[in-house]
């Protein structure tokens, strides 16, 4: 491969961040060229430090610089109810509702047999532990209102519904299809209320 000049690399290291055309990876990188060097500096310091501090949460697979996470020791947080979403991202789309005071537990993913994803690559047993540990009354399966996300709730059900614990599905006031990071509050508010027995 020929060596690329600094310019063109942080080109492609760019465009390979998600919603990040060439275009945009060179606007990006034109005005990092014309950053003063401090901000660059922060900026990179940012980014190397989620990779050298920020990891994951034994318990709950959220991701954290402390383990526990502050969800899973918060005291004034319902131990009793878990909240299944499929990413981090996810809590903090839930989180912005303000309306659940309960747990969570981060897949990681959901089911996509299509894309080599299986109950395996995720953190499904560590799920079942959980609950199987005792304290947990309810889950809500909060995976995307999609066909993964679908098939992914109910096959947790299938496992969850024996160890005696309600398993309830969010309303599908969300759009189907979507992804809970992008969908509003009030959405995501009215879709905890309205959750449905599995
Ligand atoms: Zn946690």
């Amino acid at each position: 491969m020929t060596r690329l000049d600094p310019l063109a690399e942080l080109v492609a290291a760019l465009q390979k961040l998600p919603g990040v055309g060439a275009k945009s990876a060179q606007r990006l990188a034109h005005h990092l060229l014309r950053t003063p060097r401090e901000e660059v500096d922060a900026l990179v310091g940012a980014i190397v430090s989620i990779k050298e501090r920020i990891t994951y949460c034994s318990s709950c697979g959220m991701i954290t610089d402390v383990d526990p996470c502050g969800y899973c020791t918060a005291g004034d947080r319902d131990a009793r109810i878990v909240c299944v979403v499929e990413q981090p991202e996810n809590v903090g789309a839930v989180e912005r509702t303000r309306g659940f005071r309960g747990r969570y537990h981060v897949l990681g993913g959901a089911i996509a047999p299509l894309q080599g994803v299986g109950p395996d690559d995720l953190r499904i047993r560590e799920l079942l532990v959980r609950v199987g540990a005792g304290g947990v009354e309810e889950v809500i399966l909060a995976t995307n209102p999609n066909v993964e996300g679908e098939a992914t709730a109910l096959y947790l059900a299938r496992l969850l519904k024996p160890l005696g614990v309600r398993v309830t599905r969010i309303a599908m006031g969300v759009p189907v299809g979507s992804d809970l990071e992008y969908t509003d509050e009030f959405t995501i508010s009215k879709a905890m209320e309205g959750r449905r027995e599995m």
